[in-house]
């Protein structure tokens, strides 16, 4: 992943929008550069003295990094949930060590509520930035030299403030065909516009973007060339695919060939959680503590699928890192990294809105990290993956309990090139003693066990239902997802994710899909969920007698 030789980033100025580039330093944070300097007599800003911050110190117990275990954890009768340590199966204490913010600090550098909770720069508090400045250069080893870093309150805000800093009404915005549907909230007000563009099994396709990109006609179009594009690579949301090495260097090459700033958002990034096989087919997991170590972090951090930074020679990618799926969505924290440039006109639009990111946010995370350190935080990520790993796998085996799954080559469609599994009704027949199953040809649904990320991507076969008219894939989706609701059973709606859902222009045509999450509930409840699914499933594809 190392890149031999690297440059500072190329001018990209010309990609800032009439908003961006019409934003002045606030005043009064251009003053801020001199507060930190040793022995100011700081009468300048309008700061309360940290004598009168109510809170004189923050203590918390903090899991400790190797909390989860490193593999998946799996016995015949019991899931086992919270990594037990040390080799007692029967523990049920978290294992913690309890950390201290003080108020005040002697010792240099030390996290301090003084600072952390007084008015700061926009960028991060100091420790924080050294942090995540070590962070980025090992995991993410951008190609290009002079990439910064900016904290923002996680990527919801992070694509906000990067779409209005690069793009002016009127314009488009390049994304996968079914997306994050608050991206697409957050710049239709703007009148920026989504731009679709088609996708396989691996995300985003590369030669539908070049054949867009090059047969653009503003005049049809009725915009401008698209420059800049949205993209989530891993474990997307919501198709849960996750693009090859590969695929990303092709749309590199052809964001730099057509000038087009690519924005990655990558929440799931530390959630790759490799493939997915048969509950019979699995080898048992590891029963090893697995202390952090640097050795170990690093052949990690190898194995992870490289962030768009890692070809980024000219400096036109900002990707977009939150605490959100690592830590704590509530701590509302993540950060920008990206070109010093495109960063400076990013936090000059924090300043006049957040300002920076709560201080008692950054404090504790940056107690945790600081605490922690580097190689504990891997190794928390580390475990981190493999619980999602536990629940995917335990989610996919609840499926496969439930349906016969046939594995089949995906030829078209967002599954292109992927192994998917077709669902179809396994009709349970009992007889004095035994059982037996007979399985019905009719395929419900498909889906694509996902290498990464918290969604399972459900495509409906609605053509299979006996009352489909092509074109009504929509109202059959919304029926059963409302039958489905009423069963006690909340599915991701797939309408909502088509890229152009709330523009009222969706030419989506291959609708009727459910998003997934195996993220959040019980083992049981899952288990539970996926019972009435089948049996909510069943009955409707068997409406009206068939
Ligand atoms: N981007 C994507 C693709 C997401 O899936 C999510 C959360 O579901 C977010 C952004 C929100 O991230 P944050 O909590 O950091 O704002």
């Amino acid at each position: 992943m190392s890149v031999e030789k690297r440059t500072k980033s190329i001018d990209l100025s010309h990609h800032l929008s009439e908003l961006s580039k019409a934003r002045a330093t606030s005043p009064l944070k251009g003053l801020m550069k001199y507060f930190s300097q040793p022995g100011i007599l700081a009468l300048g800003g309008g700061l309360p003295s940290p004598a009168y911050f109510p809170v004189s110190d923050i203590s918390a117990n903090v899991l400790v990094p190797e909390s989860f275990a490193l593999a998946p954890i799996e016995s015949s009768t019991s899931f086992t949930w919270l990594w037990k340590l040390f080799g007692s199966q029967n523990a049920t204490k978290e294992k913690t060590q309890a950390v201290t913010i003080p108020k005040y600090t002697t010792v240099d550098g030390d996290i301090n509520l003084a600072s952390s909770l007084q008015y700061g720069a926009a960028i991060a508090q100091q420790q924080l930035q050294v942090f995540l400045k070590n962070f980025i250069s090992e995991v993410y080893q951008p190609a290009f030299e002079d990439w910064t870093v900016l904290i923002d309150t996680g990527n919801t805000d992070g694509w906000s403030r990067a779409v209005t800093t690069l793009c002016n009404p009127g314009e488009g915005v390049l994304c996968e065909e079914w997306t994050y549907p608050s991206a697409i909230a957050s710049m239709l007000p703007s009148n920026i516009k989504p731009v679709p563009v088609a996708m396989d099994g691996l995300g985003m396709k590369s030669d539908a973007l070049e054949n867009l990109l090059s047969q653009w006609d503003p005049v049809s179009r009725q915009m401008p060339r698209p420059h800049v594009m949205y993209i989530v690579p891993v474990g997307q949301n919501p198709s849960g695919s996750t693009m090859s090495v590969e695929r990303k260097k092709q749309i590199y090459d052809i964001c730099v060939k057509y000038d087009v700033i690519i924005v990655e958002d990558d929440p799931y990034y530390f959630l790759q959680l490799g493939d997915y096989t048969f509950k019979g087919d699995r080898s048992p997991g590891a029963t090893a503590s697995g202390k952090p170590s640097a050795e170990e972090s690093k052949r990690y951090v190898s194995t992870l699928n490289p962030s768009f930074l890692n070809f980024d020679y000219q400096g036109r990618v900002i990707r977009l890192d939150t605490f959100s799926k690592t830590i704590a969505p509530g701590s509302r924290l993540g950060w920008f990294t990206c070109n010093p440039v495109f960063a400076e006109r990013l936090e000059r639009q924090g300043e006049t809105s957040t300002q920076a990111p709560c201080g008692f946010g950054q404090a504790v995370i940056t107690k945790i990290l600081t605490h922690w350190t580097y190689d504990g935080y891997i190794r928390w990520l580390r475990g981190l993956r493999t619980e999602y790993q536990q629940r995917r796998n335990f989610f996919i085996d609840c499926l496969a309990d439930e349906f016969h799954l046939n594995a089949v080559p995906a030829v078209a469609g967002v599954w292109q090139g992927c192994i998917a599994y077709e669902a179809s009704s396994k009709v349970k027949k009992s007889t004095s003693m035994t059982e037996k199953y007979s399985t019905r040809n009719r395929t419900m649904f498909s889906f694509v066990p996902p290498v990464a990320g918290m969604f399972v991507w459900m495509k409906l076969h609605l053509d299979q239902h006996p009352s489909f008219t092509p074109g009504d894939e929509d109202t059959l989706e919304t029926k059963l997802w409302t039958k489905l609701a009423e069963n006690g059973v909340l599915f991701g709606p797939g309408w909502m994710f088509a890229a152009n859902a709330l523009d009222g222009d969706s030419e989506n045509t291959n609708a009727g899909h459910f998003r997934i999450s195996f993220s959040n509930v019980d083992l049981p409840d899952l288990k539970k969920a996926v019972t009435i699914f089948g049996r909510v499933v069943r009955e409707f594809f068997e409406e009206e007698g068939l």
